[in-house]
């Protein structure tokens, strides 16, 4: 007969351990089913670094002590490697918060304990929990583990946060992470993203003096994505890279188009994702397509987000400097939405600041005026950046009274749904061509 046990910590095998488990389900009466899976971070290190010995002695005391502590053990297993899954009962009537509550706790404990013991602080344990109940009866084993595998999982990647409960919306997440990330490729190449422009307007005589290019995912089923819904997903598998390519070559072509032609342009902004800043292949890139469309460089800029050169200040400014090299300008996007913004500014040679929406959307009254404490702020900011000799640029203008303070306080440039939300290029095309008159060195920001 096939050996049940695990040889290494004496609990079931994971085979014998699901046959358990559909039982103890059956006859589940008056309680409920917790199932408990965690792994230990760094196990791997220890492993490595002072030999297996030490490693299985650091296993099998964990396992040792979560049998001790669940007292309404049902069954356990290892399922592979230092990943070990509990079943313990339930009442009815406890609250799974407090349980969480409980086995975070108990994690404390352990942790402490195994890295006083094995002398490595980094020592971590992520554990998910799913909860069956009477409801959930016919629900598979298998499946009841791997829902708190995948609460594992998200307990693994939050550093502040060792116990996760399951709940049923990280399937839909996940799913939605598979939908996204397996149907990209196709998606950009059958022109699925489009580009849209928002413009960009000068505080003086509300001209368009340059945009920002946007992107958007138009289905072929009609459905139609914001980016805040995909770019997450597609920043996590590093995809964002190839999208970003895609609409700085969408944008090389469009101003190359225009210049040709003899119309009005004006200079156009790209976002850069946090990820370039893994690989910098960023900068060959735009190079290339600075040689392949052959187009000025004042006529493109890049935008960083605050939160990039705080997370990376020496690749951020490597990134501005090779940027500045080929003559293009670069800005600090979502300016103020973090916290460390006013020292970066010293430190950093941005041309550009983009102060966030927040300045507006929070110090706004009723009637579309701003606050008096508000208005302090944002002048104070708008005053500074001039000092520093960058320019200044307010986002998410909505109202006309906003607008006007903007000017009359000195911001140079703004950008919102009061003048115009991101339109397709078409839309932007017929923009410019009432709008603005060739583009001129004094106008080119
Ligand atoms: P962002 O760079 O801060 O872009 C500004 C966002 O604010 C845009 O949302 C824009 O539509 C919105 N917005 C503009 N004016 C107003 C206003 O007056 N009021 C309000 N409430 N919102 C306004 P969108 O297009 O949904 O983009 C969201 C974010 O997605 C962008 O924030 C940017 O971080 C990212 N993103 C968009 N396109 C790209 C891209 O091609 N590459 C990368 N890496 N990121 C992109
Ligand atoms: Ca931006
Ligand atoms: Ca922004």
């Amino acid at each position: 007969m096939a050996e049940m046990k695990d040889s290494l910590t004496g609990l079931d095998k994971y085979e014998t351990f699901l046959e358990k488990l559909k039982i103890e389900i059956s006859k589940m009466d008056g309680y409920r089913i917790a199932i408990i899976y965690t792994d230990i971070k760094h196990f791997k290190y220890i492993n490595d670094t002072y030999g297996y010995q030490r490693g299985d002695m650091l296993l099998k005391e964990f396992v040792n002590q979560v049998l001790k502590i669940d007292k309404k053990l049902l069954c356990a297993a290892r399922v592979y490697s230092d990943n070990i899954v509990v079943a313990t009962k339930l009442d009815t009537d406890f609250n799974n918060n407090t349980f969480r509550d409980l086995i975070y706790e108990r994690n404390m404990v352990l942790e402490r304990m195994l890295r006083d013991k094995y002398l490595d602080e980094r020592l971590k344990l992520s554990t998910g929990i799913s909860i069956i109940s009477k409801d959930d009866r016919r629900l598979d084993p298998a499946t009841a583990v791997s829902n708190a595998n995948l609460a594992r999982k998200m307990a693994k990647e939050m550093n502040d946060d060792c116990c996760i409960l399951f709940d049923n919306q990280m399937i839909e997440g996940i799913k939605k992470e598979v939908e996204v990330t397996s149907s990209l490729p196709k998606a950009i190449r059958n022109y699925e993203f489009k580009v849209y422009y928002q413009p960009k307007m000068g505080s003086g005589d509300k001209v368009i003096i340059g945009a920002e290019a946007l992107v958007r995912w138009q289905k072929p089923n009609g459905g139609f994505v914001f980016p805040d819904e995909f770019i997450p997903i597609i920043e996590q598998s590093g995809q964002i890279v190839d999208l970003d390519y895609y609409v700085y070559r969408e944008v090389f072509k469009f101003i190359a188009e225009r210049l040709e032609n003899d119309l009005p342009i004006v200079p156009i902004s790209v976002n850069v994702s946090r990820v370039h800043l893994n690989k910098m292949g960023i900068l060959s890139y735009v190079s290339s397509l600075f040689e392949e469309y052959n187009i000025p460089p004042q006529y493109v800029e890049f935008e960083l987000t605050e939160s990039i050169y705080i997370e990376n200040t020496t690749k951020a400014l490597e990134l501005i400097e090779g940027l500045h090299s080929m003559g293009v300008k670069v800005s600090m996007d979502d300016f103020g939405s973090g916290y460390s913004s006013l020292n970066l500014l010293s430190g950093l040679p941005i041309d550009i600041i983009k102060l966030d929406k927040v300045f507006l959307k929070e110090g706004s009254l009723d009637d579309g005026s701003l606050k008096e404490n508000e208005k302090i702020i944002i002048s104070c900011v708008i005053d500074m950046a001039k000092r520093l000799k960058i320019t200044s640029l307010c986002e998410g203008v909505e109202t006309i009274e906003q607008s006007d303070y903007l000017s009359e306080i000195g911001c140079e440039i703004q950008q919102g749904y009061y003048f115009s939300k991101p339109v397709p290029q078409e839309e932007f095309e017929k923009l410019l061509d009432g709008d603005v008159e060739e583009c001129s060195e004094e106008v080119v920001m």
